[in-house]
């Protein structure tokens, strides 16, 4: 291949048509199972002001740190290709007064986000998510609800062997505290953490928590849980939370779930519940998606104090999961006709039926200009047509067409050139 030759920018890639089967499958149970949640759709821009994420995802954030696409536009304003659903979504609350309907206000999203990461398996610059949030309820019902909803959308596309993990971090109350022993804990082995952490521990201790690298992962085994820290208010949300996923698992809605105190996700925003849906193989990613509960968040971009809780979950990921499970999906469009035509004055008879053809709700290709029928044919089975529409220009004088099927040997039917008789004739 030519050096000059343009490739798609690293981290990205095409969504070819034979791989559309597989996101419309999963866009499409995604908005079906959101809907029978009562979760409506919303849409943000693709960019945002920058402080929204600035002050939103958190200053000193990995995110906002080293990932954001951020650039001044010819206005000369700040700019941020959307890394995060959950920030855009908040803005949007606030922005166009959400507060004044009933609450909680259920929403659901799907699309594209921007990350500087480093592309490996199901991680790249431009990903796509699926992602709910539940604004202005801060019962733990509604954590329970968020994610038994991500649980059925998994488990509705065929993904088997997913599990489920969950942690409460707490929150302004309890967690400074809490804290503080964390950074106690690292403080007596700091020798020990990973060569990232050690020495910088002290400014976020979740950090070390949410560490993959093996010394950290060692170290933070028998650190403090958060779990035994938490405030009376915490605590009880924590028992509510834990009795209601106990009815949803004795229902048969969820399969089970573990506690894991090192689970603390990566965002400042987070309070009280977080969790994690980790795929049957944990190749590349070890989770799929997760979220958590967001209280401070809507407060922090400047509207008034108002809970909530959401999820996102990676396409690419789900995608990589299904492939690996062998999951079928329902497949792409098939071409009902192709139209075979000999002769210009047959060519522009057949624009003519086409058009009237697709109104009947067939889907119809003209052959290529310029080709002999034998040409035609292979063409029209080349496209896994089930019929071939066939106009020769002495049929043109006599008013018919040959309608053959492609997929039943010497199945032809001479039909008039009427679409609705063509249509009735190729069911
Ligand atoms: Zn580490
Ligand atoms: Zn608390």
């Amino acid at each position: 291949m030519a050096s000059s030759s343009f490739q798609a920018p690293r981290g990205t890639s095409d969504i070819l048509p034979e791989d559309q089967p597989y996101w419309s499958y999963v866009w499409g149970t995604a908005a079906s199972v959101a809907a029978s949640f009562g979760y409506e759709r919303i849409d943000t821009p693709i960019f945002e002001e920058t402080a929204l994420f600035s002050r939103g995802v958190g200053e000193e954030t990995e995110v906002v740190e080293k990932q954001m696409y951020s650039f001044d536009d010819l206005g000369g304003d700040s700019i941020t290709l959307k890394p995060d659903g959950t920030a855009p979504v908040c803005r949007a609350y606030i922005q166009r007064g959400m507060h004044n309907q009933p609450q909680p206000v259920r929403l659901f999203y799907q699309g594209p986000y921007f990350r500087y990461e480093r592309p490996q398996a199901g991680r790249f610059r431009q990903f796509h998510q699926f992602g709910v949030e539940a604004i202005g309820d801060a019962s733990a019902q509604v954590d329970a609800e968020v994610i038994e909803l991500g649980w059925s959308w998994l488990a509705s596309l065929g993904l088997t062997g997913l599990s489920l993990s969950i942690n409460s971090i707490g929150d302004g109350v309890c967690r400074p505290g809490h804290l503080a022993k964390l950074v106690e804990y690292f403080s007596e082995r700091e020798d020990g953490l990973c060569s990232d952490h050690k020495g910088r521990y002290r400014s976020n201790p979740l950090r070390v928590l949410d560490c993959k690298k093996a010394p950290c992962v060692s170290v933070s085994g028998g650190a403090p849980r958060s779990v035994d820290d938490l405030c009376d208010d915490c605590s009880d949300h924590w028992d509510e939370l834990r009795r209601t996923l106990d009815l949803l698992v004795g229902e048969g809605a969820l399969s089970g779930y573990e506690e894991n105190a090192r689970l603390v996700r990566g965002l400042d925003y987070y309070n009280r519940t977080v969790f994690e849906y980790e795929p049957a193989e944990r190749k590349g990613q070890s989770t799929i998606g997760g979220g958590g509960r967001y209280d401070p968040l809507i407060e922090i971009l400047g509207g008034p104090p108002t809970p909530g809780i959401g999820f996102a979950i990676g396409m690419e990921r789900v995608l990589l999961n299904l492939k690996a499970q062998g999951v079928s999906v329902p497949g792409g469009p098939v071409i009902d006709i192709v139209c075979v035509h000999i002769g210009d004055a047959a060519h522009d008879r057949m624009l003519a039926l086409a058009s009237g053809l697709r109104a009947t709700g067939r889907t119809v290709i003209v052959a290529p200009m310029g080709r002999g029928m034998r040409s035609q044919m292979r063409y029209a089975n080349s496209k896994g047509a089930r019929y071939a529409l066939i106009l020769g220009e002495r049929d043109l004088e006599n008013g018919v067409a040959t309608l053959r099927s492609l997929k039943t040997d010497d199945d032809q039917t001479e039909v008039s050139l009427d679409p609705a008789v063509i249509a009735e004739a190729s069911r």
